[in-house]
């Protein structure tokens, strides 16, 4: 006799279920269950599942993949009123300088809320479910509002965590000497960014605010320690910081040897390369997490894996501004010896998308150039970064990253009906090579449906784009940003 059905909220039928549990068990042919509170109860074969559970709604897959939402782990929320607004002839700290300055002391609190709600319906068009900020949002309250209006999960840090903010510009000393005018007004600029934190007792004040959100355990919005890192903060600060981080059990979110400059200039303070000073003072540790850290030496990598730290490989901004991230980088080696390796899209003018599908199919694409070998890297490892990785790189893997019992329900469902998609012979090569996120169809976040056959369930979309086109011309006309013709490309001038 067969036991009476239990109850379910919502049922996803019919998927290729792709879980990432600890086995990369599929079910080509499953089916997941899930209850209240938006927890996952039951992933398996469809015609167990839909035997075990009723549900009051069902979701009919049709066939397609079904993952774990993807996790952002290097993202600035607030830039997007800004986005594309730098031409690509600007240099990089040509470029700091537009944006440090004159964007952060006019963006307003309804500006970068208008940016992380663009970010946030941007990420989950794209199947990313949840995103840790990097502690660059001016008023954390209006990422924290955008992403509960959209339904993502977050993960937030109070802003520009730093107590010398100078140090920014000192990372500039391999393109430009001492006394140089550009580092001069960075500089100044940096100390000018009028709501950002100006000593060391500011910065302490503000730092740990959003972690008061972790006290309800069903919080879709959760808070971390953001540092902003690259010669900004001070050991003393550093270590505060991971004290902080500590006691509260969350990530420490930090920048770290983004580009040769600022690596120079940490191994000129610390008086060696910069990861082996901070194992030894104890700060590199398993909450810690690294927002690119591109430029590693052997010993750096040894202590990285000794100590468990991760980093938040974001390959197209290296690519977008020229670091070698992909040449110089050890992210795909260091993944290979078991590193915690996850990924992100830094910002709508260092990348220009918050798409995790695509970050994930450069980094597997430019390890297999770079190391000549077309399996250094293969598409399963891409998927992994994007979700058990981020899990762990945010201090979230007890939560989200796979489709297993217990779990948020953090699901996205693709469509078979892409071009992209057929033949079915290999889901996986499909997704990772042809469709990426062209064909995200359904997302499901904390149980709730959010995207619905590619459209949001509860956004005016078009309402939204447009108050954002508003927004960013204001915000510019404030800046006095002058926007430039765009180049003409290299080839029509020779001809
Ligand atoms: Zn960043």
């Amino acid at each position: 006799m067969s036991a009476e059905p239990q109850k379910a909220e919502l049922l996803i039928r019919h998927g290729y279920v792709i879980t990432m549990d600890d086995a990369a068990t599929i079910h080509e042919h499953g089916a997941v269950a899930i209850g209240a509170k938006g927890r996952i109860l039951a992933v398996g074969d469809d015609a167990d599942i839909s035997a075990r559970y009723s549900a009051a709604r069902t979701i009919d897959a049709k066939g397609a993949p079904v993952h774990p939402g993807f996790v952002e782990c290097h993202l600035h929320a607030s830039f997007h009123l800004y986005r594309g607004a730098l031409p690509d002839h600007l240099v990089e700290s040509d470029a700091f300088d537009t944006f440090e300055g004159h964007f952060y002391n006019n963006v307003t609190d309804e500006d970068e809320y208008l940016s992380v709600l663009l970010a946030c319906m941007e990420m989950v068009r794209n199947g990313t479910t949840c995103f840790m900020e990097a502690g660059t949002v001016l008023t954390p309250e209006m990422a924290a509002r955008a992403a509960k209006e959209v339904g993502v999960r977050a993960v937030v840090g109070d802003a520009f965590i730093w107590d010398q903010p100078q140090g920014f510009a000192q990372g500039k000393t391999d393109d430009h000497q001492e006394g140089c005018a550009t580092c001069a007004a960075q500089a100044r600029l940096h100390t000018e960014l009028v709501r950002a934190p100006k000593t060391h007792a500011e910065a302490l004040a503000s730092m740990g605010t959003q972690l008061t959100r972790n006290a309800d355990p069903d919080a879709l919005v959760t808070g971390h320690v953001a540092v902003l890192g690259l010669g900004t903060a001070s050991e003393e600060l550093m270590m505060e910081a991971k004290a902080c981080a500590d006691a509260a059990n969350v990530t420490l979110n930090i920048h770290q040897s983004y580009s040769p400059a600022d690596t120079a200039a940490d191994r000129q303070r610390f008086g060696k390369d910069p990861l082996v000073h901070l194992f030894e003072t104890g700060f590199l540790d398993r909450n810690v997490t690294f927002g690119h850290a591109n430029h590693l030496t052997d010993a750096e990598c040894d202590v990285l894996l000794d100590r468990g730290t991760s980093i938040a490989w974001a390959p197209a901004a290296s690519m977008m501004w020229g670091h070698g991230s992909s040449l110089h980088g050890r992210h795909a080696e260091l993944w290979r010896r078991g590193a915690s390796i996850a990924l992100g899209s830094d910002s709508p003018n260092w990348s220009n998308d918050f798409d995790l599908w695509r970050q994930a199919n450069l980094a597997v694409m430019a390890a297999r150039d770079v190391h000549m070998d077309r399996t250094y890297l293969i598409a399963e490892d891409g998927i992994y970064m994007a979700t058990r990785g981020g899990a762990r790189a945010v201090g979230l893997e007890d939560r989200v990253g796979s489709l297993e019992p217990g779990k948020r329900a953090d699901i996205v469902i693709h469509t078979l009906d892409r071009p992209e998609m057929v033949p079915t012979t290999n889901m996986i090569r499909n997704l990772f090579y042809a469709s990426r996120a062209k064909s995200v169809h359904t997302v499901i976040i904390d149980g709730r449906v959010i995207l619905e056959e590619g459209r949001f369930t509860a956004l005016d979309e078009r309402a939204i784009y447009a108050e954002v086109c508003k927004a960013s011309a204001a915000l510019l006309a404030r800046m006095g940003h002058r926007l430039e013709a765009n180049a003409v490309p290299r080839i029509a001038r020779t001809r």
